[in-house]
């Protein structure tokens, strides 16, 4: 997947960009100055939230190589939201899905913090 240059202004018809906007309602976990961290509305696990930056940026690798301070604030972050849930201590699974053929359908950068009991493995 090629990155594209972004500025991380936010876009229009974009989801997650209404969420952070308080323009579409979420059920909130956590706000920082850099991110959002809110309730995933079809939960795959016990506890299953997503952490989006406030910025736009299509996905990981688009975050990465146009705001590397603000993928650290992400990933921070989602530790930050699982001390909260209190699944820090028993382990959870940081994921973000890139790209189409990952399942990525929201095309706003967002870690989904999954945990609250024993999650399948690759392989098992
Ligand atoms: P992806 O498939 O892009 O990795 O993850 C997108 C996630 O966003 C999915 O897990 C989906 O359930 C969640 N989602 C989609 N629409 C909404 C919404 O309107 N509100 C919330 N809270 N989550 C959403």
């Amino acid at each position: 997947m090629e990155d594209t240059m972004a500025d991380g202004q936010p876009v229009a018809d974009c989801l997650f960009c209404k969420i952070v906007a308080g323009d579409i309602p979420a059920a909130v976990v956590r706000q920082t100055e850099d991110t959002v961290a809110f309730k995933d509305i079809n939960p795959q696990a016990d506890i299953h939230d997503l952490v989006v930056p406030r910025a736009h940026y299509a996905n990981a690798a688009e975050l990465a190589a146009n705001a590397p301070e603000l993928s650290a604030a992400l990933l921070v972050e989602a530790g930050e939201v699982a001390k909260a849930e209190g699944i820090a201590d028993d382990g959870y699974r940081v994921v973000f899905n890139t790209g189409a053929h990952a399942g990525q359908t929201v095309f706003h950068v967002h870690a989904h913090v999954l945990g609250g009991d024993f999650l399948s493995t690759f392989g098992n």
